[in-house]
């Protein structure tokens, strides 16, 4: 039997005090890949404690200096990419080529947030008085929560914890259950690379913990990613009790394809983004809107592509499709597919579980593909987070769009078109955080804001600048070296 896995707090790995365990299975096969903590109220307490009390150094620390942990942990990141990557498969699922790239964009955001050390840049402006000087600089929130989803398990908690750590935070990362390997080998990598002890702690568990943790009245600010459901509750407490918040929650997003575009290039864009990461991606294409006069024909070609994918586990190199998270997952997907058919759309292709062939032991199931599905019919507007896409038919561009519009989320749209005046139509009155011209749903790069508008979020925006102004508040200073006490607006 292994040795189980352990809490981090205070800089040092610690079973749980609510002595209490789960286990973890690969979700392709069934073994077990460990026992982790599953933490209590005292273990949320103790890492509270922890970021509270490394906060005043670590602020203290200039900014550069903090960011020079950052990059050496880039760089053992980067020298361990292939061993975190298989990780990041065995525990939640996605193929090796996709865990390779959360891998990569963890890297990313490590190097490109360690930059901010020596920027961080604010506002200096003339003042309205002679012999005044008036400038802004950035100063932390305090203590960061960061709760975290399973499906970018690498990547997420680096958007969240680089930002708050470079801007002077101390936190308490708080990931999920499903996914908690990579968690650990994201904090053992911040620990060599010299993270002083406290300044970020782990606490390995459920909902139960999360819940804790953002209750801590010492928590100044929670940084979450997860359902809409769970994020409204976060946002209650966070209302009431004035904290922080930021808030990346679910999507519902779709491809627009238009009668001119490149059907080959819209197919691709189609095939990734609605399957890849078995559908599991907040930025998932679970819609394509495309023209009547073109849709036949991308109809029959999408299905064609859907059925020849191959399903299995994600370490195996043949592997297109790799499991669902968990068996709740298969079962809201089923639960959508009878949804969907008592609605009155049509299954094309998929629409159960798959088995045989080596899939017995893993959460399989089949790429789906919907047709004859109406926009306000519940397919078309919730968040299935599966292998499932609709395929819904419209006249023209102004419908096309209203439909991308008319979700109750807002993250990602894209738009296949050889007509630059449509695009650039496209691009003004669509209403998502993020749109791509003739690309899919996927590809963010971390130097541009993420984030969306609606239920997907609170407004702030992960990654790029805008991190920082989410794990960090403007301080206005002014300067007066006149030697008399000068009245804004009232001398003149
Ligand atoms: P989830 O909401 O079930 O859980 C997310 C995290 O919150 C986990 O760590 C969980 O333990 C914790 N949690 C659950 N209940 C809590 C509570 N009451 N208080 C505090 N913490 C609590 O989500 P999930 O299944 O892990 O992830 C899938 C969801 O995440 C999807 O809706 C997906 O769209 C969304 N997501 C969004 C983005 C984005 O950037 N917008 C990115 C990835 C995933």
């Amino acid at each position: 039997m292994p040795q189980p896995h352990h809490n981090y707090i205070n800089g040092r790995w610690t079973p749980p005090r609510s002595d209490a365990w789960y286990e973890r299975e690969n979700p392709a096969t069934g073994e077990s890949i460990g026992s982790f903590p599953d933490s209590g109220p005292a273990d949320v307490a103790a890492a509270v404690e922890a970021a509270d009390d490394a906060g005043e150094r670590w602020r203290r620390t200039p900014a550069p200096r903090r960011a020079e942990v950052l990059f050496r942990a880039g760089e053992i990141m980067l020298s361990r990419k292939e061993e975190l990557a298989r990780d990041v498969t065995a525990e939640m699922g996605k193929v090796l080529n996709e865990a390779r790239g959360d891998v990569q964009e963890a890297i990313d955001m490590t190097y490109y947030v360690a930059g901010e050390g020596r920027r961080q840049s604010g506002q200096t402006s003339p003042s309205e008085l002679p012999d005044k000087l008036a400038l802004t600089l950035r100063q932390p929130h305090g203590i960061v929560a960061a709760v975290t989803p399973w499906n970018f398990p690498m990547a997420i908690p680096c958007w969240k914890l680089m930002p708050a750590l470079v801007t002077g935070n101390t936190a308490v990362f708080k990931p999920s259950p499903y996914s908690p390997l990579s968690a650990i080998n994201l904090v053992r990598i911040l620990e060599e690379a010299g993270l002083p002890p406290g300044v970020v702690n782990l606490v390995l568990g459920g909902d139960a913990a999360g819940a804790a943790l953002v209750e801590d009245p010492r928590v100044n600010m929670v940084s979450f990613t997860g359902s809409l459901a769970v994020g409204r509750e976060i946002a209650a407490h966070c209302g009431r009790y004035g904290k922080r918040l930021h808030l990346e929650l679910g999507g519902k997003n779709a491809i627009i394809v238009m009668d001119d575009a490149d059907i080959d290039l819209a197919i691709e864009g189609a095939v990734w983004s609605a399957f890849g990461t078995s559908g599991q991606r907040c930025t998932a294409a679970s819609r394509i809107i495309v023209q009547e006069r073109v849709a036949p024909a991308f109809t029959d070609r999408l299905v064609a592509r859907a059925r020849a994918l191959r399903l299995g586990n994600g370490l195996e190199p043949a592997t297109d499709v790799g499991p669902l998270v968990h068996r709740p997952a298969v079962e809201k997907v089923e639960r959508y597919v009878a949804i969907g058919r008592d609605e009155g759309a049509s299954v094309a292709c998929g629409g159960s579980r798959a088995t045989g062939d080596g899939l017995d032991g893993g959460h399989f199931f089949q790429p789906t593909v919907f047709v004859d599905v109406q926009p306000q019919m519940r397919i078309a507007q919730e968040e299935i987070f599966g292998p499932v896409t609709d395929v819904i038919t419209c006249p023209d561009l102004e419908r096309a769009v209203a439909i991308n519009n008319d979700v109750p989320y807002g993250l990602v749209s894209a738009v296949f078109t050889n007509d630059m005046s449509v695009a650039l139509r496209a691009m003004e009155h669509i209403t998502t955080g993020i749109v791509y011209i003739n690309a899919g749903t996927i590809g963010a790069e971390v130097h541009l804001p993420f984030g969306g508008t609606r239920g997907t979020g609170n407004g702030h925006r992960e990654a790029g600048q805008a991190a920082l102004d989410s794990y960090s508040e403007w301080k206005t200073v002014y300067v007066d070296y006149s030697g008399r006490l000068q009245k804004a607006q009232i001398d003149r």
